[in-house]
């Protein structure tokens, strides 16, 4: 829509400067006529010719000059950013045409009609006031020279036709300029109605990316940032379903409100799809952003929408995700895919909350020798992949990244233990990539052959990533997160401390938010139900003192980890 209008300026601008170039151009015969033609009989002196000549010559390079301003790029820019270089043109053509009215003749001249150029091509470019402004001042000129050019008869005949001159000025200058002004009232009410959502009344999806690109290019050239809100509304097909889906379209109008009464006057609000939302906030840190999403968040929370006791969380929430531009991502896509990312993520860490986009592939480009930063790319390829197989990896392997943050604190890990032990949640299925989608998919219990093959895993894993330096500490929590703490797992059978200890810190993790999310080949338990099944393996599959740190950490965390 924004090319569009730029494009219809550029158009308006081309007419009116081949107006103006043709009515330069007319001024340059006239003046050389009147210079090679002074009514006298004609004679071929040396020195006439001469002055003919450059007369002439000017009047060629006035005319050049102006048809090369006229048609560069320069003039398109400065004449839409500063008004004054109009009215300078504008005087400019006023001056030219002056003169050539005082040397044609003055208050006698035929040439006073000139103006009309001037008047019409403004009036069309600038709008009604300008039109009206300019036939005002061509006037006075036109009168001035009247009188001063006036001689003794008493009664001034080309003052009185001159008025009617002035008439015909303002007659042109005031309808077409009322004409612009209508026209231009009606596109913009046009490019609104073509710009916003019907049933929200925010901008919609095409603006959305418009304005986002324009806003991109504007924090690239200021150098300052950019954050943008994804937000989608939780558990809506469920209300939908409940309620129908005008009760549901009530529902989006409610929020598209409160969105817009919690943003600032440059945010540009808009429905992303159905039920999406979107905000573009120019000039905003990450920080700011999530202070807005989370007033935003609970200003949702806090609303009272009818029927809202009978959602599974008993009230209508929404998820946000949100990205910032240069610091997460370097252009439009990568914004909208990594806030989509950080909304995917709040969704999984039950909803109804705010999550900025984090890649833990990118901290650890920070660490990785840079021969091996090629890993990087491949490992996020081979992740896009698993998550594409197998869409519960995602969400597990974010959820287990968080759940080893919460008990390395329990546990008082060392820094390097740490970062160790986060590398090795986010990489330790990684040898899944070689797992057929059947296998993970799988809802049936998986034959001796499958689970040979699901056995593989943990080796390949450690076969993708073991010549990497950095990554040789997360060697044995690829490789051993499947062992038993009885000795009955894979693949070593190791047993008791013989397992490494990072390792068994992982397989708690791991087979928690295994029992707890939604997997193929097993019933979803709460987190209650998966709380007393750790207790009930501890000794077997599990570390006693580490599984009953991490049920400690279940407890402490259970109103933020929502159970539902
Ligand atoms: P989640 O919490 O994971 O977001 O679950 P959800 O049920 O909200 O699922 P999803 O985000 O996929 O929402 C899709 C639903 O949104 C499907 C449809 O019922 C509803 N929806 C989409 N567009 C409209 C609309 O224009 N009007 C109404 N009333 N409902 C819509
Ligand atoms: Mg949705
Ligand atoms: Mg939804």
């Amino acid at each position: 829509m924004m090319h569009i209008e730029d494009k219809r300026q550029q158009k308006i601008y081309e007419i009116v400067s081949i107006v103006r170039l043709a009515s330069l151009l007319f001024s340059g015969i006239i003046i050389f006529a009147h210079f090679f033609n002074d009514g006298t009989t004609i004679i071929y002196s040396n020195e006439k010719y001469f002055s003919s000549l450059s007369v002439g010559l000017s009047i060629c390079i006035m005319v050049l000059i102006f048809g090369l301003w006229s048609f560069s790029s320069k003039r398109n820019l400065l004449m839409k950013h500063f008004k004054s270089a109009q009215t300078i043109e504008n005087l400019v053509f006023i001056l030219i045409f002056s003169i050539l009215i005082v040397i044609s003749g003055a208050n006698t001249s035929q040439y006073k009609f000139l103006f009309l150029f001037i008047i019409i091509t403004s009036t069309i470019q600038a709008g009604i006031k300008q039109g009206i402004i300019l036939a005002s001042v061509s006037s006075l000129i036109v009168l001035s020279i009247d009188l001063a050019y006036a001689g003794s008869e008493s009664v001034n005949k080309n003052f009185e036709n001159d008025l009617i001159l002035i008439g015909v000025f303002m007659l042109t200058a005031w309808p077409l300029g009322y004409y612009v002004k209508v026209e231009n009232e009606y596109r913009e009410k046009l490019s609104h109605l073509a710009n916003i959502d019907g049933l929200t009344q925010v901008y919609n999806h095409r603006y959305f990316h418009d304005s986002l690109k324009n806003e991109l290019k504007k924090a690239r050239s200021s150098g300052y940032p950019l954050s943008i809100i994804l937000m989608d509304i939780d558990y809506f097909k469920h209300y939908n379903d409940l309620y129908g889906h005008q009760a549901g379209d009530e529902i989006l109008k409610n929020i598209a409100m409160i969105l817009k009464r919690n943003v600032r006057k440059e945010d540009i609000v808009a429905r992303y799809g159905g039920e999406e939302f979107a905000v573009i906030l120019p000039n905003t840190t990450e920080k700011e952003a999530v202070s807005i999403a989370e007033v935003i968040r609970r200003d949702v929370e806090q609303t009272k929408f009818p029927g809202e006791e009978n959602q599974p969380n008993g009230r209508i929430t929404a998820s946000i995700g949100i990205s910032t531009f240069p610091h997460k991502a370097q252009n439009e896509v990568e914004l909208i895919k990594s806030a989509d990312d950080a909304l995917y993520r709040a969704k999984f860490f039950n909803k109804n909350r705010v999550e900025s986009y984090y890649s833990i592939l990118e901290e650890l480009k920070k660490d990785i020798e840079a021969e091996h930063i090629d890993l990087i790319t491949s490992i996020k390829t081979l992740i896009s992949v698993i998550n594409a197989k197998d869409r519960y990896t995602y969400g597990h392997t974010e959820r287990v990244v968080m759940y080893c943050r919460l008990i390395s604190d329990k546990l008082g890990l060392n820094d390097v233990d740490k970062k160790t032990l986060k590398y090795g949640a986010y990489l330790h299925d990684i040898g899944k990539i070689n797992i057929a989608k059947e296998i993970l998919i799988k809802r049936m219990p998986l034959t001796k052959d499958e689970w040979e093959t699901l056995k593989q895993h943990p080796a390949n894993g450690v076969e993708i990533i073991k010549n990497v330096d950095s990554l040789k500490k997360v060697i044995p929590l690829i490789l051993h997160h499947h062992e038993r703490y009885d000795g009955r797992g894979y693949p070593g059978g190791l047993k008791g401390d013989e397992i490494p200890y990072l390792a068994r810190i992982l397989t708690v993790v791991d087979s928690f938010d295994a029992m707890t999310s939604n997997r193929p080949y097993n019933t979803r338990k709460t987190y209650d139900e998966a709380v007393e099944e750790l207790k009930r393996c501890s000794g077997g599959q599990f570390d006693p003192v580490i599984a009953q740190a991490f049920i400690e950490v279940i407890q402490e965390n259970k109103d933020k980890l929502d159970i539902i």
